[in-house]
Order: structure tokens, then sequence, then C-alpha cells
């Protein structure tokens, strides 16, 4: 893009959006200052036509800005104190998108942010836009580096999942349409409490022009006091707006928490201009992303769920809210691995629904004592063990749930990982 010839860019962290991000400024004339600790990194972005250099170490003063990877946790880090001597902004690539966005078509963004339900909602309004036949690209914490993406044709929408870290990290960002799916207690290590975090994702619509749209869904109390704090058009939404009746024929949309992300995401559509009959179309056909809430396998009546997204209480509850008992149904739970904050409070109300719970990981013993007696525990240590012993317990009409409401962090290498391995010892069960 032209916003950037001229100027240089120093980029810290260089996985797999860093070396975008290097690549897309080398390309759009712009000089570039990289570095990561792995010197593969380094070389890597060299080859792409980036100086080294360790941006901590030379004077930055005259940089137009020091690109951090959304992993760099900048409460913590020296490049906030050290960019901020030099005057230089401390950004995102979601901020590079919005500086060079002048140069695109016209078009729209869309960005998405949330405690939980950001993947979902950004696939479901990207998969309603599609099957419209509206040029769409993802981007963000989802899909592929948008600054390396082919620019869409006029009349396309960019849909972005924005993490609060790529909020912070943004100073232009003006989404045509800006939504919050609901906001509760995590990641709260890398901010001052739950008002930093809040104040946070708030950052989003205070980015926004006066003409474009703010959507909140305000079934949780942070959500709604969000949404009292907006002075420009804003539409409240609620998960408590969708028919029971409609959600059924959306197969890949169960449970309230996914009439959430439903309405959140029909909103959007609607701002955007779709009509009912082409968002009811995208709902019907939306196919659930890995790892959340996704239908592994099914043999003796048994179905098995991978929930392994799902890396804290607040979403974990919601997956075993969308499983009552019934007499032909009951939930067989898998749960832990390295446990965040918050424990499992929020999973407390949903005890009831679950048959019996089979604990792992670092979490194992602190799970159990929460658990108490509220439904049988077996503390197995591992999930080869977990699905096992699920395996043999389970009975036809059974669901067994994985959504471990932890990070995976002790036994895996991401969550990612962690759901590829159950569903192999799924799969290997003849499932
Ligand atoms: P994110 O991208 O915000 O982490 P995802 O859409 O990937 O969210 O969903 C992660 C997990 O959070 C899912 O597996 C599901 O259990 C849970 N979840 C999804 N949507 C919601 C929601 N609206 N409210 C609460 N939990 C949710």
């Amino acid at each position: 893009s032209r916003a950037f010839a001229g100027r240089r860019y120093a980029v810290l962290g260089l996985a797999r959006s860093g070396l975008a991000t290097v690549e897309a400024l080398v390309a759009s004339g712009a000089g570039v200052t990289a570095w990561d600790e792995r010197e593969e990194a380094r070389d890597d972005a060299m080859a792409l036509g980036a100086d080294i250099g360790n941006p901590l170490e030379i004077d930055l003063v005259g940089f137009a800005g020091v690109v951090v990877s959304p992993g760099v946790p900048l409460n913590r880090h020296p490049i906030a104190a050290h960019a901020r001597e030099a005057h230089v902004p401390v950004i995102g690539d979601i901020e590079l998108f919005a500086e060079a966005e002048g140069d695109l078509p016209p078009h729209k963004t869309v960005g998405i942010t949330g405690t939980n339900g950001k993947s979902t909602v950004t696939a479901l309004v990207a998969h309603m836009l599609e099957s419209a036949g509206v040029p769409t690209l993802m981007g963000g914490n989802i899909g592929l580096p948008i600054l390396t993406r082919e620019p869409l044709p006029e009349g396309g929408v960019y849909v972005l999942e924005l993490s609060s870290y790529q909020i912070d990290l943004s100073h232009s960002l003006a989404c045509d349409v800006a939504l919050l799916t609901n906001l509760s207690p995590d990641h709260l290590d890398r901010y001052d409490g739950f008002a930093g975090y809040s104040a946070s994702k708030a950052r989003l619509f205070s980015l926004q022009h006066r003409d474009q749209v703010a959507i909140v869904a305000v079934d949780d109390d942070p959500s709604k006091m969000i949404a009292s704090r907006i002075n420009h058009r804003l539409h409240r939404v609620s998960g408590k707006d969708i028919d029971p009746v409609d959600q059924a024929r959306w197969p890949a949309l169960q449970g309230p928490h996914n009439a959430q992300n439903a309405v959140c995401a029909i909103a959007v559509c609607r701002v955007l201009g779709l009509n009912d009959e082409q968002i009811e179309r995208g709902l019907a056909t939306y196919k659930s992303l890995p790892h959340r809430m996704e239908l592994v396998g099914e043999a003796d009546g048994v179905r098995w769920f991978n929930d392994s997204k799902a890396t804290n209480a607040a979403s974990a509850a919601p997956a075993l809210a969308a499983f009552p008992p019934a007499p032909d149904q009951r939930l067989h739970w898998i749960a832990g691995g390295q446990a965040k904050g918050d424990g499992l409070a929020a999973c407390r109300p949903w005890f009831g629904h679950v048959k019996r719970a089979y604990l792992i990981g670092e979490a194992m013993e602190t799970f159990a004592a929460e658990i108490g007696d509220a439904c049988p525990v077996e503390k197995l240590g591992d999930l080869a063990t977990a699905v096992k012993q699920a395996a043999a317990a389970a009975e036809p009409g059974d669901i067994v749930l994985l959504s471990p409401a932890c990070a995976s962090f002790d036994q895996y290498k991401d969550y990612e990982q962690r759901g590829d391995a159950f569903r192999a010892a799924v799969q290997a069960l003849g499932a």
C-alpha cells in the first residue's frame, strides 16, 4: 500500500503474522528493521528484505511505528517505554491495515470482539456474506494475515476478529460495524484487572466515527455497561431474542451460547444489507469451526464433541448448558489442563447436567475439589486415559464432551494440538 512508502518500521516478533507484516511493508516500499529471539525467524525476515536489529537496542526516533505481535505482553515488556521515549507508536498488523484502508477499493470493515464467541461470530458473518455473494475476507485472530491478502474488489467486506490486544495496538481502526459479543473475566494477567480489560474492549467503539454502527449483546452486566456509554448508532441484541424453533434449523449453532452468537451475526449482516432469506440460508448452512463443539465421532450411539477451544470456565459453561440431562442422554465431561484464575465458577450452574466428570492436567485436584459431590469425579491425569474411561462408561444416547475450561500448555503446544489428540483418540476407538 502507498501509505507505507518511504517510512521505516520496526517489527518485533517474527511468527506467521510478523513475517507477513515484513513482507507487506517491504513490498509497499517501507524500510523494515525486524527482530525475533529465534535466529531462524531473523533469517526468514532477512530473506524477505528486512534489516535485522533489536528495537530495544536501537534509537527509534524517526520510525513510523513499532509493530509487535499480539503475543508480546505490553504491560510488562520494555519495548513500550522505549518506544514512548522516542515518540513512536506501538502498533499491530490491524493498525497497519487500518492506515492503508484509504488505498483499498470502497469496502466495509467489521470488527468483532468479546471474551467468547469471537471466532464463531466472525466465521459465521463471513459465511453468511459469502453465501449471499458478497466478496469477503476474514482477518485478525482468524484466517491468514490480512496484510498479505489480495485486496477485495469494490463492495467487499473485511471481517476482523479482534482480541483486546489487537485493539490496544490500534488507534486508527474505525469499523463500519463494531460488535461486542460478551464480556467476562479472562486474560487478567495482561491487564490492570477487569476495568483495564473492559476498557480495552470499549475502545473498539470509541475508535468509531459518528455514522458507524455499534452492536452490543447485552446478556451480561459488563456489556450492558459498555453499551450505556456508547453515543453513536447502537443496536442492543440478546441471545434471548432467538426463537428456539428457528435455532433448531441451524445444526452447527446449538446451545444458548450459539443463540447469542447467531443474534450477533444476524445483527451485523442486517446492517450490511442482507435480507432475511440470505441470513436464514447462511445460518442453516454454517459448519462449526474445528475444536468448537465439533462432532468428532459417533459410535454405539455415543456422540463425541471436541470443544478444546473452551480454555476458560466462561466458555466451557455454555457447552455444558447445551446438553441438559434426559432419560436417554447423559453427559460425560472431560475437563482440566492448566487452570485460569476463575477456576470453574462459571460452570457451577451446569454441574447438574454432568453424569460424570473425567479430570486431567494440572487443574485436576482443584477441579475435583470445586466439583465436590455435585457429580461423580474421576482423576485420570491425561486425555488418553480419560477417553478410555468415558468410552467404557458411556451408554447409547450419551454425549462425551471435551470442554476443558483450561489452557492446554501443561500438556500440549496449544488447544488445537489438544483437540487433535482428542479426535485421534476418539477415532482410534472406532468411533
Ligand atoms: P473466541 O474466538 O472468542 O475464543 P470461539 O467462538 O472460538 O470464541 O469459542 C470458544 C469457546 O467458547 C467455544 O468452544 C464455546 O464453548 C464457547 N463459546 C462460544 N461462543 C460463546 C458465547 N457467545 N458465550 C460464551 N461462550 C461461548
